[in-house]
């Protein structure tokens, strides 16, 4: 049966579509943190469909929404005002920072990500984004242009106007410099790449408050207190991406900037808000999103089938305090990934917050090790455990399970990532 859906994979879906692992594993269907394969093999989730199930695989409290609508209404595109598309954006003003108010919902990330930029040129009057090396921003056009991975960025011409700034990747501090003596001098380059690179005068920054796609890379606590007012003084906006780290994704707080303490003036969201029902929104102060009073449609977005399963997710994320559970299960996942680090040395570093962990690996002198990592990646599969890969050289393992996985799951997680490590 497998086998039959992996010929008709390489048949008829474009290559492009790269699955995980050399026999790529056909699911079938999930519960919870556990998904089960086709080939009739239990696997335990441990990066949650790309950190988008939040709350567990088919969890009846989003399900049983999600039905309740389907049979209700499922489709009136923006022509509409409905019950649902307001009850979310009056959520998304509640517990997002700041004075972020107003929501435009799309059905994606790189959506989410196009409406930001188009606002914050529009407000500013101006064009120019900055933007980090390493990160990752969606498959549109000019998502790929914010994007700065090679591997990512397809295409050869981009977008004029994005500049990327060196990233805070303190592992591999691009100035070679040690954090706190290096006084934060990534952040402090930010002015001079707007000095020499742009005409002075910038639209905004984009950045996400740990890069996802870039192997979990976590700023110094300072980074976007020193960044932030940099683009301010130039005229931009400050855009944060929390399409992988919001929705309590971190730990404690609900969104990833929250931890940094700087309020942006747009924030992205996707993945993880709807628990895997395709969902993209971009929130904005007041003064940004009335500064555009053009046309503009997305014909899913606010979908009402959409807009309940969100609800539902981050009612359950409430509900159930799982913004702390991702701090406290977080904080014991990562001290067994130390413990572990002691053993192996190619772990080269454990970075990341709450549910966000993500683990290097690397050779003689840090070199990175992406051969390890596809290693480990069939071992653990063999185990029945589902682990994520990211970083420019690809030897970053994501970790990212459901965020009301227990400590149970990750005893199980790190007995079988130590087994598969030991034979890799
Ligand atoms: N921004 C970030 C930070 C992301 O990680 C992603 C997806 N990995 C996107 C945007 C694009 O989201 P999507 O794949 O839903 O278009």
């Amino acid at each position: 049966m497998s086998d039959e859906i992996n010929q008709k994979h390489k048949d008829f879906l474009f290559p492009s579509v790269a699955n995980y692992y050399k026999e790529p594993l056909v699911i079938d269907r999930g519960e919870g943190c556990y998904l089960y394969g086709k080939d009739g093999k239990k696997y335990l989730d441990f990066f949650g469909g790309i950190l988008t199930v939040s709350v567990g695989h088919c969890n009846p409290k989003v399900t049983e929404k999600i039905n309740e609508q389907t049979k209700k209404l499922q489709h009136t595109s923006t022509l509409y005002p409905t019950e649902n598309i307001v009850a979310l954006a009056e959520k998304l003003a509640q517990i997002t920072p700041g004075q972020l108010q107003k929501s435009y919902f799309t059905s994606s990330g790189t959506e989410a990500v196009e409406t930001a930029i188009f606002m914050a040129q529009n407000y500013s009057g101006k064009q120019e984004i900055i933007a980090l090396r390493h990160g990752y921003s969606g498959r549109s056009f000019l998502a790929m242009s914010l994007t700065a991975h090679a591997a990512w960025r397809h295409g050869g011409t981009h977008f004029a106007g994005i500049k990327h700034a060196v990233n805070p990747y303190c592992y591999r501090c691009p100035f070679g410099l040690t954090y706190p003596g290096c006084d934060i001098k990534c952040a402090r380059d930010i002015e001079d790449l707007i000095q020499t690179t742009t005409c002075g005068e910038i639209a905004g920054f984009l950045a996400e408050p740990i890069q996802g796609v870039g192997g979990f890379i976590t700023p110094p606590k300072e980074y976007f207190q020193v960044a932030v007012p940099i683009i301010r003084k130039y005229g931009g906006v400050f855009i944060c991406d929390e399409v992988q780290t919001g929705f309590g994704r971190t730990g404690q707080k609900m969104f990833g900037i929250e931890h940094w303490e700087v309020e942006p003036e747009i924030m992205t969201c996707a993945k993880g808000m709807a628990n895997g029902v395709p969902i993209g929104a971009t929130i904005a102060t007041t003064e940004v999103a009335d500064s555009f009073t053009g046309l503009s449609i997305s014909t899913f977005g606010g979908n009402p089938v959409s807009m309940a399963a969100a609800l539902a997710t981050i009612g359950t994320i409430e509900e159930e305090n799982l913004a702390q559970n991702s701090y406290e299960v977080g904080k014991y996942l990562h001290d067994g990934l130390l413990d572990l680090q002691k053993k192996y040395p190619v772990i080269g570093d454990v970075r990341g917050m709450g549910l966000m962990l993500g683990v290097e690996f690397v050779g003689e002198n840090k070199s990175p090790d992406p051969g390890l990592v596809i290693r480990l990646f069939e071992e653990t599969k063999k185990d029945g455990l589902l682990i994520g890969r990211g970083g420019i050289y690809g030897n970053v393992v994501r970790l990212a399970p459901p965020m009301n996985v227990t400590r149970v799951e990750v005893d199980e997680f790190l007995s079988v990532f130590d087994a598969a490590l030991g034979r890799c």
